[in-house]
């Protein structure tokens, strides 16, 4: 029996999966965790492992936005999920998703800290009387800028911290990421808090579906700010005097040994505490330099990445047959297909998806390419959604000579110096879905 079906928690479609309303996938019930502190000590990252293993499936993901997953749950052992992690003191966020920068307020680069202006919008946000009835994937980005900025994170509303002449006002914007989203005003903490619960209250009153794209207003002219895009939250990243070890799971994904396994071998080494970061990554803290290079030899040996440069980062990858029944492709042997075979896409210029069914959990927004489980075979979308029509599919056995033809036509195509993205905009679409299914 597939262990979902005896789901009795009833679950609305567009919802968000929470530790209250478990969502049901192809492996069981699926539960996304927010932990209410920002970094977990290397026993209570055990529990959770252990927590999984008993209750779910042993398998845990960590999101495109940085949440952690734990698949695999039964109706009858999601409460108990749910008291574990009391116990363990592991308290999850509710309500509204606010994210910050992980590293906020440990970063000497960051603009401001934006720890306590999301936990007073949080606050005032539960304050409201009546209660405020908003679509269940809002999402509010509080972003104080550093080397993980949330930058390139979409959100319904972005409060940027801008540093002006005086003081940090906080740069606020409508539906998308730092470079797209519309700017509507530039405030002060409090200010802004109030400007932000205004747009809450519209979107309140427009109903429980509305979006940031949903709210009307003025764009605001603001010349003077330049976002800047994050670099990858994986390898070292030095803070003044201390390091902080990112590490990205493999496709997002890891089983419950491997993870409390990690957990022994950094706490051993001198972590602190372990973190959810954006890009489906872990940051250890509290290591000394001179461990840095053993703790990256460990968590390599147990699976991790800890190379920025790795091209892995390019891709997107939901968790495919591996462990979900709507999945049509397993995707993280097209990953690896992939990575062996056409290396010249991963160069990371431009996204990569792969997506087990049209639904694209992995990656909602565009990628510059995007390879998707179809009843007929592996479609490819350009420029797209997995959702949308592919420009050509082929059948699964013929995927690898067909990857391999891609690449073998990015190498031939491509200029000294010319990465894949700039031939993709210099040559468009046509030429490579024409490559993909052979025809030249
Ligand atoms: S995209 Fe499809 S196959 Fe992949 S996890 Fe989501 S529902 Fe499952």
């Amino acid at each position: 029996m597939n262990p979902a079906s005896d789901l009795t928690v009833p679950f609305r479609r567009g919802a968000c999966p929470s530790v209250l309303t478990p969502m049901p996938t192809g492996d069981g019930l699926l539960v996304r965790l927010r932990p209410r502190a920002a970094g977990l000590a290397p026993a209570q990252w055990r529990t959770l492992a252990q927590l999984a293993r008993s209750h779910g499936n042993g398998i845990l993901d960590i999101t495109a936005r940085g949440n952690l997953q734990i698949r695999g749950l039964t109706a009858k052992t999601a409460p108990k999920l749910r008291a574990a992690l009391d116990a363990a003191g592991i308290a999850p966020r509710s309500g509204v998703a606010i994210e910050t920068p992980p590293l906020s307020g440990l970063d000497p680069s960051e603009t401001a800290d934006a720890g306590p202006l999301a936990t007073a919008l949080e606050a005032a946000i539960a304050g409201c009387k009546p209660p405020l009835t908003l679509a269940p994937k809002l999402a509010i980005v509080v972003d104080g800028g550093g080397v993980l900025s949330l930058a390139d994170m979409v959100a319904d509303l972005r409060l940027d911290a801008v540093r002006c002449a005086d003081a940090v006002r906080w740069r606020i914007s409508i539906a998308g990421n730092a470079f797209s989203a519309r700017p509507v005003a530039l405030l002060d903490a409090s200010q802004a808090i109030k400007e932000v619960l205004r747009l809450l209250r519209l979107l309140d009153a427009r109903g429980p579906a509305a979006r940031g794209r949903d709210l009307a207003g003025e764009r605001m002219d603001d010349p003077a700010w330049r976002p800047v895009s994050p670099r990858p939250p994986v390898g070292v990243i030095a803070l003044d005097d201390a390091f902080v070890l990112g590490l990205r799971l493999p496709y997002g994904q890891v089983d419950a040994d491997r993870l409390a396994g990690l957990a022994d071998d950094l706490e051993e080494l001198g972590v602190t505490d372990m973190r959810l970061a954006p890009h489906r990554a872990l940051l250890a803290r509290g290591l000394a330099q001179a461990q840095i290079a053993t703790a990256r030899r460990r968590a390599e040996g147990r699976g991790f990445c800890t190379d920025p440069d790795d091209p892995g980062l390019a891709l997107s990858v939901c968790a495919g047959s591996a462990g979900c029944a709507a999945a049509k492709l397993d995707t993280h042997a097209v990953a690896d297909a992939l990575r062996a075979t056409a290396p010249t896409l991963l160069d990371g210029t431009a996204s990569v998806h792969i997506s087990g069914c049209p639904k694209g959990c992995a990656h909602p927004a565009r990628a510059s390419l995007t390879l998707v489980g179809t009843p007929e075979g592996t479609g490819l979308v350009l420029s797209g959604r997995a959702g949308d029509a592919p420009a050509a599919v082929v059948a699964s056995g013929d995927l690898s000579a067909a990857l391999a033809r891609l690449d073998a036509f990015v190498r031939r195509e491509r200029r000294p110096d010319e990465t894949f993205s700039t031939l993709y905009d210099r040559l468009g679409e046509k030429p490579f879905e024409t490559a993909f299914q052979g025809r030249i």
